[in-house]
């Protein structure tokens, strides 16, 4: 075992296109125009943990965290804010679309920056972060708003707090009566392992609330030997974990891949549930298949996993309409490349134009 602590694996994870290109990771040069629009939109980190997979050739990892030139294009359907966060927002840093459930973002770094990130219009840019007074009005809110029963710590990435920044955020929601659960969504337990210390662990199981984990993982290579055991250690002190995975081109798209990241997660005690379709950010159209190829590919696994092993095909409609599960129910293909989606909050009919 190594005995590296995590700020100092964090450190490890390669930040700019000069140390990607050192070791032969680029598609084009570190100097063209369209690596550098990619930079500019959201900021490179690639996780220490990723790095023996990366260059052992890994494409499943690559893709996720490599720039690419297709990055610079953004398709016109593509939207700054693709679910609506700003629209739900009755404070900064507040998400509330779902009566009994909001997000708070308690920070918009994170220990990878993911290529396909839905948040990225904030995400990696520092001065969007929010301080635990500028949250001040957002848990008044929570506090006067009995209909709210969980809190979902999200960002960015919650878990890349100091357990003494994160402490204040934890307190507070606790303090709250009719919060009955805190969830957190985070990339950590497979892309920076050493964060999930004993202390953490500690601390969120012994929370007078119950604590679930929601981990975001979307390939069989993110699960190695520190990883497993980070997860392990969430589960023994009675975190209750589930997935949230993006269906990526060239990532987990195949039926081979797809099966053996739910699989792992399987494995692990993780119980998949989310695999959502990429949202309509910015300069993201290269990590899109068809909608109809999704929910093949999604139906094929019926039968091929343990029913507990299958995650439901998520579409969070874009403009912030909320999230369905992708079924003949809520979804009607119009044309080649227009949908409409069924609102489960309004049971209106969205209509939506894909690139
Ligand atoms: C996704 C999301 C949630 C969580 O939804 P679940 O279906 O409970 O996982 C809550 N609030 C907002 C605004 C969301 O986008
Ligand atoms: S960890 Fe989440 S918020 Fe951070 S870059 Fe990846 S998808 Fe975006």
């Amino acid at each position: 075992m190594s005995s590296e602590t995590w700020p100092q694996q964090l450190r490890r994870g390669l930040i700019n296109l000069e140390q990607l290109n050192e070791r032969g990771w680029l598609d084009a040069g570190a100097h063209s125009k369209e690596l550098a629009l990619a930079q500019n939109a959201l900021d490179i980190r690639v996780p220490a943990e990723f790095h023996a997979g990366l260059a052992e050739g890994d494409v499943s990892l690559a893709r996720q965290v490599i720039p690419a030139p297709a990055e610079a294009f953004i398709a016109e359907q593509e939207l700054a804010d693709p679910i609506g966060d700003e629209r739900f927002s009755p404070h900064p840093g507040l998400t509330h679309r779902y009566p009994d459930r909001v997000l708070v973002k308690v920070t918009y770094q994170c220990a990878v920056y993911c290529r396909f990130c839905f948040r990225r219009h904030k995400v990696s840019h520092a001065e969007e972060n929010l301080s635990f007074e500028a949250l001040a009005p957002a848990y008044r809110y929570i506090s006067e708003n009995p209909q709210i029963k969980e809190v979902i710590f999200t960002g960015g990435d919650p878990l890349v707090l100091t357990d003494s920044k994160l402490e204040p955020h934890l307190t507070q929601v606790e303090k709250i009566p009719h919060i009955e659960t805190i969830r957190f969504h985070t990339r950590v337990p497979t892309v920076l392992p050493e964060r999930i210390t004993e202390q953490l662990c500690e601390r969120l199981g012994g929370s007078n609330k119950t604590v679930w984990i929601v981990v975001h993982a979307n390939s069989a290579s993110e699960f190695t030997e520190k990883s497993l055991t980070a997860l392990k250690k969430l589960r023994r002190a009675g975190i209750a974990l589930a997935s949230q995975s993006v269906l990526l081109k060239g990532v987990n798209d195949s039926k081979e891949g797809l099966v053996a990241l739910l699989r792992a997660l399987y494995r692990a005690g993780v119980q998949p549930y989310y695999l959502h379709y990429p949202d309509l950010a910015k300069g993201t159209s290269h990590f899109r298949i068809p909608l109809e190829a999704a929910m093949a590919l999604v139906d094929a696994l019926q039968g091929q996993l343990p029913g507990l092993a299958i995650p439901k095909l998520t579409v969070d409609i874009p403009g912030g309409h909320g999230k369905i599960t992708a079924t003949a129910n809520t979804c009607q293909k119009l044309s080649e490349s227009c949908w409409a989606f069924r609102s489960p909050l309004t049971g209106d009919w969205v209509k939506v134009q894909y690139p």
